[in-house]
This record gives C-alpha cells, structure tokens and sequence, in this order.
C-alpha cells in the first residue's frame, strides 16, 4: 500500500482512469505515510476526514468518466493558503485559532477539479525565511540526511514543510508560495521540481500576504511534467485579485515535446558568485553541456544589476510586509495580548504584536516601517524601486535578444544544518539566485540536477519569458530528462 505515495501525479491519473486504483486507496496511503512521519515535521494540521470525503467524491466522478488532470490527487496546502473552516495560521502564533470562512481561489480551483486536501503544511512564519526555522510550529526536517550523520538538515524555507512532504512522499505534490525563493530554494534542498510561475499567472485572494508586488503560488511536484499539470489547474484570471492576469491558460503538459534543439538558453556571468562551491559551479557547468547536447545554442550574457538584487530585495519586501502586517492588531484575527488594569488600545496592540510575532517578522515590520518612513523613503524604498525596474531592464534586453531562457544554479549551497545558519545577514544570502526573478516577475523552475559529495541533491534554475511557462517548462522537461535524477532520501523516520 505504501508504494502509492510514490506515485506522480500524472501516474495517479492515468493509473485512476484505467482503474487500477482509487483515490481513496491512495489517499489512505498518504495519511498512513503521514501519521508515521511525525519526525519530519512537515504537516501541521492533518485533515484526515476532508480528504477522505473528498477522495470518495473524486472516485465517483473519476468512474463518471470525465474527470480533470487533479481530480483525487491527495495534496499537502502551506499554511499560508486560507482555507475555509480549517486552521489557517502561516505559522505565526498571531494568528492562532484562526480558521477562515472562505477557500483561497488557488486551493478552490484544486478542489474544485477534485483534488484531495490531506493537511496544512509547516513554513516559514509569514514566509518570511529560507530555511523553515522561524515557524511557531518548529521546523520542519529535510528527509536527506548528509553522509552518513545524523544532522538534522533544513528542507529550505519558507515553503519547507511542502518540500520535505513531496520529498518523503507524504502527498504526490504540494502548493506553494515564492516571494523571493521559497518554492524553489526548498525544491532545490530536497530534490524535488519547484514552479514560480510569472507574477499575476496565479491569483493571490486568499494567500496571506507577505510582499504583494512579490508574492506568487506554485507547484511543488516529484517531477516537470507534474508541475505542468498542476499549475493548469492553479492558474486563470480571477477578479478578486487586482493583479491577476486575463491571459489564457495553456495545456502545459501539451507543451512537454522534450525538444529544444535551436532555443538559446542564456548564461549570466554575474552569478557565478566569488566564493561558490565547486560543486555547484560543477552542477551548473554539466546543466550547460546537457541542454547544449539537446541541441540549445548556449549564449553567455549579462545581466549587470544582478548584484542589486538582494539589497533591493529586502528593502521592498520588508516594507510592504509591515503595511502587510499591520491588520494583525489583536482585533480581527487570532491572538489577542492579556491585558492589565489600566491598558488602552495602545497597549493591547503592542502587547499582542510583540507576544505574536516571532523575532524575524519583527525584524521585518521593523526595517520596512523605517525604510518607508517620511525622512528615509526616497534614500531607501524609492533607490530599491529604481534598482526593482533596472533589473527588470536586464532581463527584457537579454530576452528581446533572443534568449528563451536563462540557466544558472538554484541555490548557493546544499541544504545546511538547522541552527548553523543563524545570522539573519547569512541566511538572506541563500537567496542571491531566486530574488531577481521575482523582482522581475518572471517565471522560475528548480530541477533536481545532481548530488553533492556527501549525497545531498542540488538544484538548477531555469527562468523564463513573462507568460512562457509552456516553453520555460520544457526546457526544463529537456534538463530533467538529461540530468536523469533519481535519487531518493533513505528513509530514517
Ligand atoms: N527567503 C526569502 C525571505 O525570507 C524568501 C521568502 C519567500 O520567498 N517567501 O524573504
């Protein structure tokens, strides 16, 4: 039974439709795979009964004969998706006990098309992390162990807990969010495919905001065809997001021909990095050689700003996270401060933010207050602004030379011992390779690539044209199928 977890998604379709299995075998599958999987702590909240009802309904239409790509595929959801009537928290003690009384649009189009909720998944408080540390829950665990110690190694952040499940087969996928890495970085950790698809693709309502003009939802999948599949069923125009585009969606997993001979595939020097591992530069150097082999013309450009990006980065995304955060007061969600005798409203605020927030939101709220404040908004948040459009510039000129996509590593490392990393300034730099895609609104693949000397995979970023998800994933349908990555942690929990 527990080989049913292993299966991908589009194995799980195509093995439902013929009938060979249920969704409600599969499902019990993942939940037993779940109740032993304590140790890893990726899920945060199992709802065992929704998916069970839901994987019953999914066998009936599946049977019906018309069933959508998703319908009873059992699924982990990060705990920053609202989802009605089911706790709801993006890790934050702030919003403890709050369960929403409406499904975020990405988690309604799931269900709608059939798909199985098994739970919530750990992350990083309010996204806002690289390495799952900072959750009210206590982090989540990557299933791959380095060597032969018995480390405790991060699954990445924020989207930690998704990563660790898809990786150690608790849900055949998970969603996601990426603000400035968080899909891919954890993808990368953990050697699975991560999807950030091009800013306004996927409709935010009901994805707890962290830095709106950043934020984007995506699929975290065992491989490319998967995450193909997925985003088909996550994106498409909704009004209630202001920023969600009215653009057709394409049959990506139409697109996955796995051809691309002729496509040129750009190579930014700017991010071979002083001081970057061997190993990864390795990584990049045979992802290079594999795309060329498949027939790519490979192009060395420039992309000059890149060195912009990560100051850029936490100049605007802590600043719209503290006009972001300043709904959570103790009055409408989760939390409210004990008073003492004699406090006002003042005091019930301030109480309640400083119990309910962990110390790297607070440092978050902190830096965005002052860089938006009176005297310091043009020397900081208006120059990271400036800085936000040259790096887009970049991008659109090495494009509009004819690059279909550009290839660099995902991550500047392995996955690193939790606690090692404990400098804020250390852990910001983990994201140098993902945060300009997002400034730029492009979209963005992690592909498992290799592993390093002590076996833990590495990861490769693919970035593509705005709205090019088709061909960004075939690209990297084409590197999959090169890199032949199939490696899979040793079970230890
Ligand atoms: N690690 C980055 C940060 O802490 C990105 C987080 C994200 O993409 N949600 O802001």
């Amino acid at each position: 039974m527990t080989d049913l977890t292993k299966l991908t998604i589009a194995g799980a379709r195509d093995a439902m439709r013929k009938g060979d299995v249920t969704s409600a075998e599969i499902t019990a599958a993942c939940l037993s795979s779940i109740a032993d999987a304590g140790a890893l702590g990726a899920f945060v909240h199992n709802t065992p009964e929704i998916a069970t009802d839901q994987a019953a309904a999914a066998d009936v239409r599946i049977k019906l004969g018309d069933a959508p790509d998703m319908c009873g595929i059992p699924l982990g959801i990060k705990d920053l998706f609202c989802t009605k009537d089911v706790p709801s928290q993006a890790a934050s003690g702030i919003l403890e006990g709050f369960k929403p009384q409406y499904e975020s649009t990405v988690t309604s189009q799931l269900f709608d098309a059939g798909a199985v909720m098994l739970g919530k998944l750990n992350m990083d408080e309010f996204a806002m992390g690289s390495s799952n540390e900072t959750s009210v829950y206590g982090n989540a665990v990557n299933p791959w162990r380095r060597g032969n110690e018995d480390t405790a190694l991060t699954p990445g952040g924020s989207s930690g807990g998704s990563a660790a499940a898809v990786a150690a087969d608790l849900c055949l996928a998970a969603t996601g969010t990426d603000t400035g890495g968080s899909i891919r970085q954890p993808a990368a950790f953990v050697g699975i495919t991560g999807l950030k698809p091009t800013y306004g693709r996927v409709s935010r309502w009901g994805i707890v905001a962290f830095a709106s003009s950043l934020d984007q939802a995506g699929p975290m999948t065992k491989d490319v065809r998967d995450a193909a599949i997925m985003l088909r069923t996550m994106c498409g125009h909704d009004p209630k997001d202001s920023t969600s585009a009215d653009i057709a969606v394409p049959d990506f997993e139409a697109a996955l021909t796995g051809d691309i001979k002729g496509k040129t595939i750009g190579i930014p020097k700017e991010y071979r990095m002083d001081g970057m591992p061997a190993e990864i530069e390795k990584l990049w150097a045979d992802g290079t050689a594999m795309l060329k082999d498949a027939g790519a013309i490979i192009k060395d450009i420039t992309l000059p700003h890149t060195k912009y990006a990560l100051p850029a980065y936490y100049v605007i995304a802590p600043a719209e996270a503290s006009s972001n955060l300043a709904r959570y007061d103790g009055v409408r969600f989760g939390h409210r401060a004990k008073l003492a005798q004699g406090d006002g409203i003042t005091e019930m605020y301030e109480k309640t933010r400083a119990e309910g927030f962990g110390p790297e939101v607070q440092r978050r709220v902190m830096v965005g207050t002052y860089v938006l404040s009176a005297g310091f908004y043009d020397a900081y948040y208006n120059r990271a602004r400036r800085v936000r459009a040259l790096i887009k510039r970049d991008f659109d000129e090495v494009f509009a030379d004819g690059v279909d996509a550009i290839l660099t590593p995902a991550t500047p490392s392995a996955a690193f011992g939790l606690g090692e990393n404990m400098d804020p300034i250390q852990m910001y730099l983990n994201d140098v390779f993902t945060v300009t895609v997002n400034l730029a609104g492009l979209p963005g693949i992690s592909v498992p690539a290799g592993l390093d000397a002590q076996g833990l995979p590495l990861g490769l970023q693919l970035i593509g044209r705005p709205w090019e998800e088709a061909e960004l994933l075939n690209v990297a349908y084409a590197l999959e199928g090169a890199a032949g990555f199939v490696a899979k942690p040793a079970k230890w929990w």
